[in-house]
């Protein structure tokens, strides 16, 4: 069983007789019996704290619970006057914080109570970051840190039946390092990975939150631009090829070529992307250096 702390962070409750609390809660043999199999039956952080949740609403009744990990927040409720709020930690590893609110003070036997649910808690909780973390990863390059073909598959599809349905533009733009086998052979692979990342944080600079940008594969990049029409994205296109054209990267000259379309009435992501790659194809055999189109629904 690993070290694992429930560190409280508040202050201890002045000394009272509330023994209606005391006698009201759900003994240790209860919790034992029933919180951990409760909390077993999922990976999900969300489900696994709303059902905690709702066990430790029976006896407690609080106003409110939040929870705050590295890049995780969860809240159920409407904060209320007073707190018990704890570090959860394992071994080294801290877990996240969490605050439980309520509008009557909590007496030392509930918050007594609380730290046995919370330690019924900590090992389902610790699960459930690490699976949330693999998720992310398998959503990642891990070179650039930017959303792989996965991600760029998942969430390209939700955006593109979301801009059908609303019938909204969105404009996808494929993006392909020109002449990047060269910067390998003459400056080494290292140098060309360098290049991919400082490409993805070059990138990264000229794109609005709300558009997806993924690392489609080797030098290439793909793009989703949500409500953008056409003219739009060959702003958003020449912008960007302006960007890798007139500054070196990584301290070497180099240039993109970039394929840009946008979405046709019942259009498929995968013919959306079979249009972009045409159009790359197009700027590549061209010159490079350039943004080529098409007009296929105008
Ligand atoms: P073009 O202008 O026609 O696109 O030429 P290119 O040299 O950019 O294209 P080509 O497809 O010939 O070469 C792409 C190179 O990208 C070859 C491959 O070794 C390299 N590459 C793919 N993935 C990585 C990577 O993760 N790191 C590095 N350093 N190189 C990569
Ligand atoms: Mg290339
Ligand atoms: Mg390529």
């Amino acid at each position: 069983m690993p070290h694992s702390q429930v560190l409280p962070l508040h202050q201890a409750p002045a000394p009272s007789k509330d023994r209606k609390a005391r006698i009201a809660l759900r003994s240790p043999m209860e919790l034992q019996l029933h919180l951990p199999s409760l909390l077993a039956a999922s990976l999900e952080l969300d489900h696994i704290l709303d059902q905690y949740f709702t066990y430790i609403s029976i006896d407690l009744k609080p106003a409110s619970i939040s929870v705050h990990g590295q890049s995780y927040h969860y809240r159920q409720g409407k904060e209320s006057k007073h707190q018990a709020h704890y570090r959860l930690k394992i071994e080294d590893q801290d877990l996240a914080e969490l605050q439980v609110t309520r509008s009557r003070p909590f007496s030392e036997a509930e918050l007594s109570w609380i730290e046995q649910t919370l330690s019924h808690l900590l090992l389902p909780l610790r699960h459930a970051f690490a699976y949330a973390q693999m998720q992310d990863l398998a959503l990642h390059d891990n070179l650039t840190g930017v959303g792989n073909r996965r991600a760029f598959e998942m969430q390209g599809e939700r955006l593109l039946k979301s801009a059908l349905r609303h019938e909204r533009s969105c404009s996808l733009l494929l993006l392909d390092i020109d002449h990047f086998k060269r910067v390998n052979d003459e400056h080494g692979h290292a140098r060309g990975d360098l290049v991919l990342i400082e490409t993805a944080r070059r990138l990264e600079g000229q794109l609005r939150g709300s558009d997806l940008l993924c690392r489609w594969g080797g030098e290439e990049f793909s793009v989703m631009l949500p409500e953008t029409h056409l003219p739009g994205a060959r702003i958003v296109a020449e912008r960007i090829r302006h960007a890798f054209a007139e500054q070196a990267v990584s301290g070497l000259a180099l240039s993109v070529s970039i394929g840009l379309v946008s979405l046709c009435r019942d259009e498929t992501l995968q013919a959306l992307f079979q249009r972009a790659d045409q159009a790359l194809y197009r700027a590549k055999q061209t010159g490079r250096n350039r943004v080529c189109t098409d007009s296929a629904c105008d």
